[in-house]
């Protein structure tokens, strides 16, 4: 399998460390507002990626964290805290909030066919692991204190940038200007490990007692913590929204290579935006949406992931409702296919070469990178291709492990009695040679929406 790696910049051959087992850790959705179809782009390939390798043999240990505390409206420690701001608006209490949201998370990735993690851990419950870390990275002389908060020092970790190839003078450029500053912050890049329950978050109502007194985590430490709870200190793949690279990730890596002084990751992978109309998703825009519009308009959720599939992962997308409809009416096409193919299907077990040939294309496409929209094309040649029926749906089924769109739940069709009636009729009259009346029956079943087509054991009744 080839994966494009954003720390080295390339396509590499992936290697786990310890085939066929793949530690596989994704950050996760902050739970103070709904999941919308951006998330859902990010979470979907997160998805595809793990049934890829799991299609490739591979045994996955996939780790997502819940972020229900310390995530700031700015990554860079300014702004206020996502939860708490999500309580005021709703007046409800944080603990409400996080409950709220991760179901409809939880509803939300259930719709679009993802397969749970192996763990999926929030971040509340992990409050002392994260200050283990941050005693460690104190000791190891990594952080300093100011009075609101600890830091981690970047200019103790030279390497810091990697991830996002740039340099930390660019950084020092790119620094947006923060909302609040903390007067005694050595370095604009320095980020919070730990925030005290003083100041700005005087009235904060989530918090724990710690080493530097009463408060709460910064959000980058919680995934280095439950990463390593659960995985280990270097784990194979981790994966997110390329949002994630310039600050959550390079932070995560930092923090966490000084605490372990080992690597973190091996393979990083990042997950390009949705656009809605062109432009970037936002409530004042109005183009905020999520899994319950689609099925307010009878969009199958399914059509989401199959729309998502058409694009590949790296690639900036721009989400309308006619391509979503539009890969809706793709998907039921595909569905009508299957039912089809499972009245014509005979038990016999072909082995036609041309079915290897095409599962080998297939196979080559996931793993280059996951070139899900050659894919598809792919499927669909079969589909138009004159292989039997089974091998047709062998093949499809097999594909479907990784394309999740649940192709074999699909039932055999079922057509209305009246055309099976004229069917038989047709049949008899057939059998009598009476062709004229054969023909009038067939008309009659064909402006029913109907075809019927003779074949060696009678007869196969499809949809037009
Ligand atoms: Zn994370």
């Amino acid at each position: 399998m080839k994966l494009y790696n954003t720390l080295s910049g390339k396509i590499e051959e992936f290697k786990p460390m310890a085939s066929p087992f793949v530690t596989f850790y994704s950050c996760g959705p902050t739970v103070y507002d709904y999941t919308h179809i951006g998330h859902i782009r990010t979470f979907i390939y997160n998805d595809l990626l793990k049934r890829v390798l799991l299609h490739d043999g591979y045994k996955v240990n996939h780790v997502m964290n819940v972020t229900d505390v310390g995530h700031l409206s700015g990554d860079d420690d300014s702004g206020v805290d996502k939860m708490e701001k999500g309580a005021k608006k709703y007046k409800k209490t944080v603990w409400e909030v996080a409950q709220f949201y991760t179901d409809f998370f939880l509803k939300t990735i259930d719709a679009v066919n993802i397969l749970r993690p192996t763990t999926l851990c929030k971040a509340t419950d992990h409050i002392g692991e994260m200050i283990d870390i941050i005693i460690k990275l104190q000791e190891k002389k990594y952080t300093y204190e100011t009075g609101e908060a600890i830091y981690f020092d970047v200019l103790k970790f030279p390497t810091y940038g990697k991830l996002s190839h740039q340099k930390m003078e660019e950084k020092l450029k790119g620094a947006r200007e923060e909302v609040h500053i903390d007067a005694e912050k050595k370095h604009p890049a320095d980020f919070a490990l730990w925030f005290k329950r003083v100041g700005r978050f005087a009235n904060h109502t989530m918090y724990w007692p710690s080493p530097w007194g009463d408060g709460f985590p910064g959000w980058h430490i919680e995934c280095s913590a439950m990463s390593m709870k659960f995985l280990g200190k270097t784990i194979d793949i981790h994966t997110g929204g390329i949002d994630h690279i310039p600050v959550h990730h390079e932070n995560e890596i930092a923090q966490s290579e000084c605490a372990n002084g080992v690597p973190f990751v091996h393979y990083w992978m990042h997950f390009y935006f949705l656009l809605v109309d062109g432009k970037k998703m936002s409530k004042s825009l109005g183009n905020f949406f999520t899994i319950d519009d689609l099925i307010k308009k009878k969009v199958d959720p399914l059509a989401l992931r199959y729309l998502f599939l058409q694009s590949h992962y790296r690639q900036t997308m721009n989400f309308t409702w006619g391509s979503v409809q539009a890969a809706g009416e793709a998907l039921k096409k595909l569905k009508q296919i299957v039912a089809q193919l499972k009245n014509e299907a005979s038990d016999n077990n072909n082995n036609d070469p041309r079915a290897d040939i095409f599962e080998k294309r297939f196979n080559d496409a996931i793993n280059q990178d996951l070139q899900t929209p050659q894919a598809i094309a792919i499927m669909w040649e079969i589909l138009k291709s004159d292989l039997v029926a089974q091998e047709k749906l062998k093949l499809l089924f097999s594909f479907d492990e990784v394309l999740g769109l649940k192709l074999s739940d699909i039932k055999k069709l079922s057509f209305p009695k009246e055309i099976l009636i004229l069917a038989e009729k047709r049949k008899q009259a057939k059998a009598n040679k009476d062709f004229a009346a054969s023909d009038t029956i067939r008309k009659q079943i064909e402006e029913k929406g109907y075809v019927i087509e003779d074949s060696k054991d009678g007869y196969t009744i499809k949809l037009q």
